[in-house]
């Protein structure tokens, strides 16, 4: 690692310090719907980033477009968005980002961090992503105490609706990847430490079937049971599992009706579906697209469909995998025995990925059961994942590791 120790070693007294800070964090709820929650969460990172003299900015983002109960689209508020910019003129850029919310709102139980056994740190989004966010102020507080600093230009978004697929913040991270030579998110590594390289994609989606209401016992020949016509549509959604290779559908939930002794007017459900490859996005939305024309063939139905993909998969390519190659030499410089794999899970990696920017999305430490209320994380992973990370950028800097348009 020559030439570079003594500018990593003091990464090593900070493990405490991480600790703090993410606890800290992790007890301010900052759920993607918990806008107050989101905008404290800002502030308090704002105070704790300061130390880095970026140029700041808070972003409002616009609210989202979500499909209610009843069928109709409601706007619902975001939380801002946090941007921090250094040296932005610099030829080699990098983009460095990670999300504030989680998916536990305000009324989940679980809502405080605290060391469950030596080591072990369990709390609402501790590893995902709040962790992250620690490894990543302590990869550019070393940068910008090393002799290299100036060589490079850095940004840094933090987003406050990653886990709900990145709605408001999608356009920022599409603009960010466009002026930017590499990209650095820390969402947690793999419970084994490995990184991500190939993801699928995702996309939302709310299939709508309306018929007619009436009297369920004077008149139900007049009305048009939306419920049982969606619960055909269902299983026929549903039959993609299997068919369409790589392809899986999940009807995650369903909504419709209203007294019993009414003949339900409207029935939705939502549907996550998750792609390999961008070609299997058409087929998917043509597959939904024709159950919907069928039943709106129907004397009084109509059905339709909502939603879209919101992050495209990703292959990874040669320029990614030349950079999961030199960020597993980093590790072993560092004596982390790390590799990589493929994910079915996406993020803002996808994102980045699809607007041209070559992104290692994985940098974050290391732990396990997110998105659960046994969420945790190793705490002696702290050190050496931002080690990594820092490593990374100052081999960056110091013009070790070229990266496109330098
Ligand atoms: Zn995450």
């Amino acid at each position: 690692m020559s030439g570079y120790e003594s500018h990593i070693a003091s990464i090593a007294s900070q493990r405490n310090r991480m600790r703090d800070l993410i606890i800290q964090w992790a007890n301010i709820n900052s759920g993607s719907r918990h806008v107050a929650g989101l905008e404290k969460m800002a502030a308090v990172v704002v105070e704790d980033f300061a130390g880095l003299h970026a140029t700041v900015e808070r972003i409002a983002l616009p609210a989202q477009s979500v499909v209610a109960a009843d069928g109709t689209l409601h706007q619902v508020p975001l939380g801002p968005a946090i941007s921090m910019v250094k040296r932005p003129k610099s030829r080699r850029r990098v983009f460095l980002g990670i999300h504030a919310d989680t998916v536990y709102s305000p009324a989940n139980p679980f809502q405080k961090a605290c060391e469950t056994s030596p080591g072990k740190l369990t709390g609402p989004g501790v590893l995902d992503a709040k962790g992250g966010l620690a490894v990543l102020l302590l990869a550019l507080e070393t940068l910008e105490k090393s002799p290299w600093a100036g060589n490079i230009g850095w940004e840094v978004l933090i987003n406050p609706d990653e886990e709900i697929g990145s709605p408001g913040s999608g356009p920022i991270l599409a603009a960010a990847a466009r002026r930017n030579h590499l990209g650095l998110v820390f969402e947690p590594a793999l419970p084994n430490g490995n990184l991500v390289s190939d993801r699928k994609g995702s996309g939302n989606f709310t299939f709508i079937v309306r018929g007619r209401s009436a009297h369920a016992g004077r008149d139900i020949t007049v009305g048009r049971n939306a419920i049982a016509a969606l619960a055909e549509a269902v299983v026929r959604i549903n039959a993609v599992l299997g068919r369409m290779d790589a392809v899986s559908v999940n009807v995650g939930q369903i909504e419709g009706g209203t007294a019993l002794n009414v003949v339900p007017a409207l029935a939705l459900c939502r549907i996550n579906v998750r792609v390999e490859a961008q070609e299997q996005q058409a087929r998917v939305r043509s597959h939904l697209e024709t159950i919907a024309a069928d039943i709106s063939g129907r004397e009084g139905f109509s059905a339709q469909v909502l939603g879209d993909f919101h992050a495209p998969p990703r292959a990874a390519d040669a320029a990614m995998l030349l950079w999961l190659e030199r960020a597993c030499a980093c590790g072993a410089e560092l004596g982390l025995n790390i590799s990589w794999q493929g994910s079915g899970g996406t993020c803002d990696g996808n994102r980045l990925a699809a607007n041209g920017l070559t992104t290692l999305d994985t940098l974050g430490p290391v732990g396990g059961e997110i998105h659960s209320p046994q969420e945790y994380l190793l705490l002696d992973s702290l050190v050496p994942r931002a080690s990594l990370a820092a490593l990374l950028l100052l081999k960056v800097a110091a013009g070790e590791y070229g990266c496109s348009g330098t």
